[in-house]
């Protein structure tokens, strides 16, 4: 085995850092998503034995803590919340990981990935109904935690030095993005120093080469900076406010881009398991993002901009679900499911997943924004006609909300 590897390395030279990325991510997740951490719920012994590998990893390729040494403690940065889900009354804390690469520069590029999950199934967050099981996050989010660690790894080595670089983990993200509320709030440098924010959270289930990077019309250089060559499609969209940690930034005036490789069945749900995980994908979102933080390298500090935020300003509000898991990814017309909930709405419908919703009631769904649009208009105990596209054929079936 070791003789044969040494000699695909002597033919393939540029093959040597694909090899060991692949086999690295797959090290780092099959830790983080195994049933040893249970889920890694914020604030538990699960939680803890993350925060303790991901330091273990930095300090062992020379990546020191904010202090500029490797003592563990100097890492954590502690937060305490009061859940929503007992109204308050309870204290709960979590911890963020952080690193710093100090290129003695003036500039600092945060690069980010949650690394809490759901536990054992948290009723309110969890898609999954059954008994408890481990929510092992093998996509969400081990898969944005491995890839921020090579990137520390690699950028540590890089001659790109215009930057330095904060690598953060935040942790109760999924209750809430509290963790990385906290950080902005209690910045552990001066966040006017930061440059740019990138966000990993769910980047190991790249589908047919696709993904899906938020925040683009954040910042002028965005657009020019993303042309870069690779086999992924990337859809593009401006918004620098979604359901992630670059959101807690963005907020902060700060240019954001969140990386995504899309929606699929096992989203919240214990069957989020390593085995799934699309290293090849991972691989290229981590040449992509490279070429990126090269593109920008020397473009000294870049500029920010607000943009519409169509799901935070201008969100309709709904009272109603479908309960299925809308295809991100999708480019088309109409909105593509990815994956229908058992006994809500759609799923009693005989909705499947790969149907295409084109209309709901009399509203004709051009995309996702449109099909919010249309949910909208509904009540509980509604019912009312919606048209999918199924294999190319166009199918009506009744809806009761
Ligand atoms: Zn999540």
């Amino acid at each position: 085995m070791y003789k044969l590897l040494l000699t695909v390395l002597l033919i393939a030279g540029t093959s040597i850092q694909a090899y060991c990325q692949k086999e690295n991510f797959k090290q780092h997740i099959s830790y983080l998503a195994s049933d040893e951490l249970k889920g890694r719920y914020t604030g538990s012994a699960g939680e803890k034995l993350a925060s303790t590998y991901i330091i273990e990893q930095l300090s062992a390729n020379g990546i020191n803590n904010l202090k500029g040494n490797k003592a563990k403690g100097g890492y954590l940065q502690t937060f305490t919340y009061h859940p929503k889900t007992d109204k308050g009354k309870s204290k709960v804390s979590g911890s963020n990981v952080a690193a710093y690469i100090d290129n003695g520069a003036a500039t600092t590029v945060v690069i980010g990935a949650h690394y809490d999950h759901l536990g054992m199934g948290d009723p309110h967050h969890s898609t999954y109904r059954g008994e408890p099981a481990v929510h092992n996050g093998a996509d969400d989010n081990a898969s944005g935690v491995a890839m921020v660690i090579e990137l520390g790894k690699k950028l540590k080595e890089s001659k790109f030095k215009n930057n330095n670089y904060l690598l953060l983990f935040f942790s109760g993200e999924e209750l809430g993005l509290y963790g990385s509320k906290w950080f902005v709030e209690h910045p552990m440098l001066d966040l006017k120093k930061v440059n740019y924010m990138v966000n990993f959270d769910m980047v190991g289930r790249v589908d047919s080469n696709k993904i899906v990077v938020y925040g683009t019309g954040t910042s002028p250089v965005w657009k020019e900076a993303m042309k870069v060559k690779t086999p992924l499609h990337i859809k593009e969209s401006e918004s620098g406010v979604g359901p992630s940690d670059h959101t807690s930034f963005y907020l902060k005036d700060i240019p954001v881009l969140h990386v995504f490789s899309g929606q699929h069945s096992d989203y919240h749900k214990p069957s989020d398991d390593e085995a799934k995980i699309n290293y090849k994908g991972m691989e290229d979102i981590f040449n992509y993002t490279l070429q990126l933080i090269a593109n920008v390298d020397g473009k000294g500090k870049i500029g920010f901009i607000k943009t519409k935020d169509e799901n935070h300003d201008n969100a309709p509000k709904f009272s109603v679900t479908l309960g299925v898991m809308p295809d991100y990814t999708y480019e088309g017309d109409g909105m593509r499911i990815d994956g229908v909930t058992d006994g809500k709405p759609a799923a009693k419908a005989g909705l499947e997943k790969g149907d295409i919703v084109i209309q709901l009631g009399d509203i004709v769904v051009k995309d996702m924004m449109g099909y919010m649009q249309a949910l909208s208009k509904f009540k509980k105990g509604d019912a009312t006609k919606v048209k999918i596209k199924r294999k190319g054929e166009t199918i009506e079936k009744d809806i009761q909300f």
